[in-house]
């Protein structure tokens, strides 16, 4: 079928091509007795329908062409996939696993471990790769250390005892030279292959004193069963991957069980498969189609459901209705006039959009994104004039302390002139100054409140939350982010990220937010120049360094530990500040900031760093984030091979702020300098979010296990950006005419299964 399809569409460009076609049709017809007998008839009308084609003018010809493209699909459709046979007995699929058959406690237990908790779950435990045992062994094409897949003839079967072990080696031929197959203390496998004659079989090649072999591979007996594409799943201690197999094999049939969760018109127009087949074809596919076909029709569901629970999230969040703010926006002018520079385009046009959405009766929920550096901060700053203009109250969440405190000093020196009051509360904040804080906010006093995770703390209440913003959105999970905005009534939501998220991830991820981009620098921001040092240049750093810092510059050394540690060969923090104060810098002044300190020391040495009383930090990451110190123009990287693109960028970001020229240096040890490079010459953090998405996953990528969504079994954001695109117009349309999904109740349950308690907090929240 694959090749006629190809030459159909070879022959629709190039008309030659159609006596090849009438050639392959004929020697097609003489191996009709091959094509199982229940098609044969038809397989002999389609090949006869070719013949003399190209004796036909232009059009009839390619009519044919197109016909016989929609007869391929048909008869892929029919033969190529398959459902397995009706059960016998009814089940529940969301009953317990351990009625499941072959299952039971005892095997229960161990699938909880990974997460199958019903029988349900059982079937959808997709696998994580397959072998192939439907061609035969081709040794000439083996490769040390890749998988072998194969099915081959046996020459020998023997056992030996060595030194108390037991060994049974099978050597296999590909009837021009052999390979062994071994096994170490298995004396059953001896019982189950002694008299095989022909082995699938599949593991790691290795070279062997210049023999190939594989060590313990899996295998099956392969004289009567037919060769067959067989799954390979993720395990857990105590399940064999022949047990998995053998599970999920005699629990098959209950996908008949399964109700279709996509709507008919959707699964027609994209092409995709029935669920039933589907699941059935990705465990155990009936031909190389079917198991294509089953992969893309999952890939498609699992984005289409995400996709329309985050549209549905956003429709219910809008039906909700806000709290329309009124200001005449005379605070925010004030300070706006007060600034030492003018805004940008890019923030201006921010602030409008955000002023829509406050005057709105709908509430807002918008994700503000700029490279650092931006100016995120005097948006953010508007916004909250606004709201506070307008009678309610600002909540202001941020990742880490030393952040807190910093955006606190920030808008107490900003908003000195307006009569407005603001406190800073974390978790170090002292009990008799929390509850104060605590008492005055809940009357209405405080209209700012600047703080970390203590924030979301259950007896934190407000008078009347009106906006809540949170910076640095990437560092908290979606859970947090809503327990803030529960503290009031249908609060305006603006969150922040220096981040550049990939478009294919904000969709996945912030799906449920409109997107605010500042795609445009305050004038006269220059790049740090990056530049990749191998370690053992380091003395040439310091060197430079020194003369730096007599000329006024403050640096940053960051190190991706605080300590020393046994495990990794990494300079830690600790270790590095104690090298400069005895040695390189001792004529300096050197402070060291990691997060294990109490806050006091941290605000301490961050006020001598920016009142240049330090002007070597060595630091950890804590000061990743929005970190503001204008002098500071160096900044040395240890292990950059450690962090990710984003964060490294997010890093570079600390320094030039105030526009003077500035050096980013990365100390390398020799490892993944490819990536490296890369961001020496890449200033565009859109571009690195996208590479470094491509090279190590969104989970990675997020850098935090808190996101809160979860992880794809088997779309990839990277190589099904398309699909994403489309099952996203899918939801989109469908949602608008339905936006309860009234009539498609086995797709509402189905996405409340997956995303129940997303789709629950907007119901009640
Ligand atoms: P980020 O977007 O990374 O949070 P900030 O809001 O902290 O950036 O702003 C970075 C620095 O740039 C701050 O010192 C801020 O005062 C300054 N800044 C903001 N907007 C402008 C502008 N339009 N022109 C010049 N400097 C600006
Ligand atoms: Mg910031």
């Amino acid at each position: 079928m694959d090749t006629s399809e190809s030459l159909f569409k070879l022959a629709l460009k190039d008309r030659t091509k159609l006596r090849e076609i009438e050639t392959f049709m004929k020697s097609s017809l003489t191996s009709v007795n091959d094509v199982h007998e229940s098609s044969s008839d038809r397989f002999e009308k389609f090949c006869k329908y070719f013949l003399g084609m190209s004796k036909l003018p232009q059009e009839r010809a390619e009519t044919r062409l197109k016909n016989g493209m929609v007869m391929i699909e048909k008869l892929r459709k029919e033969n190529l996939t398959a459902l397995p046979p009706i059960p016998q007995k009814q089940i529940d699929l969301d009953a317990p696993v351990k009625f499941a058959k072959k299952v039971g406690p005892f095997r229960e237990e161990k699938l909880f471990r990974i997460g199958i908790t019903t029988v349900r779950d059982l079937l959808y435990h997709f696998p994580r790769l397959y072998d192939d045992w439907r061609h035969p062994l081709s040794i000439l094409n083996l490769r040390v250390g890749e998988r072998v897949s194969a099915i081959a003839e046996v020459v020998n079967v023997e056992k030996r005892r060595v030194k108390g072990y037991t060994i049974v080696t099978a050597i296999v031929t590909d009837g021009f030279s052999n390979m062994y197959l071994v096994w170490f203390n298995q004396d059953y496998v001896y019982e189950r292959i002694q008299d095989a004659k022909n082995l699938a079989f599949s593991g790691i090649v290795k070279n062997n004193y210049g023999q190939f072999q594989v060590v313990s591979p899996d295998f099956e007996v392969a004289d009567d069963s037919p060769p067959k594409i067989t799954p390979i799943y993720d395990l857990t201690a105590g399940i064999s991957q022949k047990m998995m197999r053998l599970m999920i094999e005699t629990n098959i049939s209950f996908v008949h069980l399964i109700k279709e969760p996509l709507p008919q018109y959707i699964i027609e127009k994209r092409n995709l498969l029935g669920v039933k087949k589907t699941v059935y074809g990705i465990h155990f596919p009936k031909s190389e189609y079917h198991m294509r076909e089953s992969k893309r029709r999952l890939v498609y569901e699992e984005l289409f459901l995400l996709e329309a629970s985050q549209l549905m999230t956003r429709l219910k969040f809008q039906s909700k209705g806000g709290i329309p703010k009124k200001f005449q926006g005379k605070l925010s002018q004030k300070f706006i006039e007060s600034l030492p520079f003018k805004l940008t385009n890019a923030q201006k046009r921010a602030i409008s959009e955000i002023e829509h959405d406050l005057s709105k009766p709908i509430a807002m929920n918008r994700l503000l994104q700029g490279d650092v550096g931006s100016g995120k901060t005097v948006v953010a700053e508007s916004a909250m004039l606004h709201v506070i203009e307008s009678g309610f109250q600002v909540a202001f969440m941020v990742p880490t302390y030393v952040l807190a405190s910093q955006h606190y000093e920030r808008l107490k020196a900003d908003l000195q002139s307006q009569d407005i009051t603001i406190e800073l509360l974390t978790g170090s904040t002292s009990p008799s100054e929390k509850s104060r804080i605590k008492e005055s906010i809940s009357r209405g006093n405080v209209k700012i409140v600047v703080g970390t995770h203590a924030l979301i703390q259950k007896d934190v209440s407000f008078n009347n939350l009106g906006l809540v913003i949170i910076d640095e959105q990437h560092k908290f999970g979606v859970k947090q982010r809503e327990a803030l905005m529960s503290k009031g009534k249908a609060v305006d939501t603006l969150v922040m990220t220096a981040t550049p998220i990939p478009r294919t991830l904000s969709m996945t991820y912030y799906g449920d937010l409109d997107v605010t981009v500042i795609d445009e620098m305050p004038v006269g921001r220059k790049k740090p120049k990056t530049l990749l040092v191998s370690n053992s240049r380091r003395d040439e750093v310091f060197e430079f360094v020194k003369k730096e810092i007599s000329k006024g510059t403050g640096v940053f050394w960051i190190s991706p530990l605080v300590e020393e540690s046994d495990k990794i060969d990494v300079k830690a923090a600790k270790e590095i500040y104690e090298e400069f104060v005895k040695g390189p810098f001792s004529n300096y002044s050197v402070g060291l900031l990691h997060g294990k300190m109490p806050s006091e020391e941290k605000i301490k040495v961050m006020e001598r760093f920016r009142k240049k009383e330090v002007q070597i930090l060595v630091s950890t990451t804590v000061i990743e984030v929005g970190i503001d110190i204008p002098h500071a123009n160096i900044m040395v990287i240890e292990h950059p091979e450690r962090f990710g693109l984003a964060q490294l960028h997010q890093l570079r970001g600390r320094i030039g702020r105030a526009g003077d020229k500035s050096y980013c240096f990365l100390i390398t040890t020799g490892t993944e300098v490819e990536r490296l490079r890369y961001f020496v010459h890449t200033f565009d953090g859109f571009s690195l979010s996208e590479y470094d998405l491509k090279l190590r996953g969104p989970g990675e990528f997020l850098g935090t296990r808190q996101h809160g969504l979860p992880e794809f079994k088997i779309a990839d954001l990277f190589k099904d950006a398309d699909v994403l695109f489309e099952a996203r117009e899918d939801a989109k349309e469908l949602l608008n005419g339905d936006p309860n999904l009234d009539s498609h109740p086995d797709l509402l349950e189905e996405i409340r299964r997956r995303y129940g308690e997303r789709v629950k907090f907007v119901e009640v929240g």
